[in-house]
Parts: structure tokens; C-alpha cells; sequence
């Protein structure tokens, strides 16, 4: 078991958390005193996203709410592929502690981070636990994984924030584009995950519906929805439900079946593809994209009557529902959701500062994360 200088910390190293764990086996089970909410939220992360070997890592968790303390600690399997050719993972390292941050009384807010010394080693995946205490003893907690050192399965997805089983999650596999370095494709990713993606509460409360991958391989994407796959794209998709193509330039972005384009830094255009891509959600702009009305939980209607009928499950006003047009130019299909400053992200809105997804996408992302949550993430497009 390693052991980790705590710097400004006194006391135990390391050590195995008894509150946390029922068991040294991952995942960890929540012992079933404990009740499973807690008068705190947490939220885990580190950087960067895939340490290299022996790099060190960041280890880092907020807690709001009433915090009485956080605890942080991981496990650590080694990776290796047997005989046969089947991958398999032994735990190496046990339930080990990294940090505990305990504020006199308790805080609205609490930051808690830890830097262990040396890294890990080639083939390992960190399993990352944050668990925050409120003042009842009570603990709301987050542990996910991630790769660190060299990936022994470099084709494959390598996992930077990974939740569960792909069958029960939104699986979504990064790839640099041919005008991106590695370096600066690598570097992004902390920020494409935390600042990026999780800017939407509509992602970011249900982050652990999702899994994050990201492969060196690069693809290429030119305008418009002229992709090249990497040449490993087979094995990303055993488990994307989309494969990101993340570019440095300006281009106008598009998805086309499990593959989608981004730039690596716009936070409109990921969000907005993703929306694509993960929840088949229509266009809700006039007039040059390709129009249909999903057959169930739609957000975009090929007649008027159909939009208003829907409306009131929407909570807007049936006369909410107007044409996309542009102009002159005009599709036969209606819209519900709102333009404007605060507009929804699929339509007009888009590239506003203050845009999100309306009620009319946001009822379909909820019907996806309710299948998942129901251990059914695929397939999708279908009705229920
Ligand atoms: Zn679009």
C-alpha cells in the first residue's frame, strides 16, 4: 500500500476508511445505516484528466450545503491483458486515504484538494472517492475512474471520468482532429469536462449518468459533416454512444450517426452537437439543416396542431408554437421552445451567451437519463 506525505496534515497516512466502505471491493457499497443523502452535495475532480506515468495528480472535491468535512481516497487496479486476450483488472491498491479536510464546525462551502507525491505507475486505473459529511454524520458522496500512466490498450477508449457500464451510461470518446496537437488536445480535456460540459446543470447534476473516453488516434472533420474516422473508430464505438472529433479551428460543426465535431473551446457548439448526438434532438433554426418529428417526445413538430397539443405537458402556452422561418424562407415544422437571450440551445439562441436547452429538449434528455438510470441506455431512438 503506498503511503502519502499529507503536507499541513497531521496524523494517519493512510488508511482504510471503515465509514466509507463495507467492503475493500470496488465499487463501494454504502453501508446501509447511512443514510443516502446528506444535507451537502460534492463534486469530485482532478487533473489533468490522464496523468502520464508517475505524473502527479490532482485531487480535488467541493462540497456546499452544511459540510462538516470531506474525505478524499482512491483505489488502484492494475490493468493487464491475460493469456486468452481478455483485459482484466486487479485491485492493487486498497481503499486508501489521501486527505481529510475538517473545518472547525461546519461551512456553506468546502474545497478540499490533494496532490499525492509521485503519480502511478504504467496500466493502473485510479477509482476516486470524494465523500463529504454533514453535520449529522450523514455523507453525499462521488467516486468515479480514470487511467493513469501508460494505457495498455492505447486504441481502445481510454477512461478519464468513467461511471459504470456503458450499457447504463451516456458514453461520449474525445478524439483530437488532424489541426490539433496531442499536447494541447490533452490539455484541454480538463477544461472541455469541467468548464464546458458541466457549465449546463442538465449535465453537470447528472454527471454521473455519463462516462468520458478520449483516444490520441486522430479523426478528421472538414465543413460540413465531411468526417474521416480515426483508424481505430471499430473499437471506440463498442462502447460511444458518439465519438467527439475536438478541432482547433472555426468551422460550422455537425453530427452524423456516433460521430459529431466540436471546437475544443466553445462551449455552444459542444453542447449543441451533443444534444445531436445523445438525444437526437431536431434543429430548431431555419432554414438549411434536415427536419423531422422524432415518433415520440419530440421537440420539434411538422404541424401546428401537433405543437400546440403538446404544449401543455411542456408548461408553455399552446401559442408558444411558431414556424421556423428565416426571412422569406420558412420549413413546415414548429418549435415551442423560446428564442432570445435566454433561448434554447438547439434554435436561434444558440450562440448566445445565456442559451440552455428549452422544456421541449429538456423533457427528451430526461426520458434518455430515465432509461439509463433504469439500466437501458440503449437503444436509442425509440419510443416508449
Ligand atoms: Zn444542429
Amino acid at each position: 500500500m503506498r503511503k502519502h506525505v499529507t503536507p499541513g496534515l497531521i496524523g494517519v497516512l493512510v488508511l482504510i476508511l471503515p465509514t466509507v466502505a463495507g467492503c475493500r471491493c470496488s465499487p463501494t457499497p454504502r453501508p446501509p445505516d447511512i443514510p443516502a443523502v446528506a444535507d451537502a452535495v460534492v463534486v469530485a475532480t482532478h487533473a489533468p484528466m490522464h496523468p502520464g506515468d508517475s505524473e502527479a495528480v490532482t485531487f480535488a472535491a467541493k462540497a456546499s450545503g452544511t459540510v462538516d468535512r470531506i474525505v478524499l481516497a482512491y483505489e488502484r487496479h492494475a490493468l493487464s491483458t491475460a493469456p486468452g486476450g481478455s483485459h482484466e483488472q486487479t485491485l492493487v491498491e486498497a481503499l486508501t486515504m489521501l486527505v481529510e479536510c475538517d473545518p472547525e464546525g461546519t461551512v456553506a462551502s468546502l474545497p478540499c484538494d490533494m496532490t499525492p507525491g509521485p503519480g502511478f505507475p504504467a496500466n493502473s486505473l485510479i477509482t476516486f472517492h470524494a465523500t463529504a459529511y454533514d453535520s449529522e454524520g450523514r455523507t453525499a458522496s462521488e467516486s468515479y475512474s480514470f487511467a493513469a500512466g501508460e494505457y495498455p490498450w492505447p486504441s481502445d477508449p481510454i477512461p478519464i471520468r468513467v461511471n459504470g457500464d456503458p450499457r447504463e451510461h451516456l458514453d461520449i470518446v474525445f478524439i483530437p482532429d488532424t489541426d490539433i496537437s496531442i499536447a494541447t488536445f490533452r490539455e484541454s480535456l480538463v477544461d472541455v469536462l469541467e468548464t464546458l460540459y458541466f457549465k449546463y446543470d442538465v449535465i453537470q447534476s447528472y454527471r454521473t449518468l455519463y462516462n468520458f473516453y478520449y483516444s490520441e488516434v486522430a479523426g478528421d472533420y472538414e465543413e460540413t459533416c465531411n468526417f474521416t474516422d480515426p483508424a481505430n473508430m471499430a473499437n471506440l464505438t463498442v462502447v460511444a454512444d458518439t465519438v467527439a472529433i475536438l478541432h482547433e479551428s472555426d468551422l460550422r460543426d455537425c453530427r452524423s450517426g456516433s460521430r459529431m465535431s466540436s471546437e475544443i473551446d466553445y462551449d455552444k457548439t459542444l453542447i449543441h452537437e451533443s444534444g445531436h448526438a445523445l438525444f437526437d434532438l431536431r434543429d430548431e433554426y431555419c432554414c438549411d439543416s434536415s427536419y423531422s418529428q422524432q415518433a415520440c417526445v419530440p421537440n420539434l413538430w411538422n404541424s401546428l396542431a401537433a405543437c400546440e397539443a403538446d404544449s401543455a405537458e411542456l408548461g408553455y402556452a399552446a401559442s408558444f408554437c411558431e414556424q421556423l422561418t428565416k426571412g422569406n424562407d420558412s420549413v413546415n415544422y414548429w418549435r415551442i421552445d423560446p428564442t432570445g437571450s435566454a433561448g434554447c440551445m438547439m434554435g436561434t439562441s444558440m450562440h448566445n451567451a445565456g442559451s440552455d436547452f428549452g422544456q421541449a429538449c429538456l423533457r427528451r434528455i430526461r426520458v434518455r437519463y430515465e432509461r439509463c438510470l433504469a439500466g437501458d441506455c440503449y437503444p436509442w431512438p425509440d419510443c416508449p
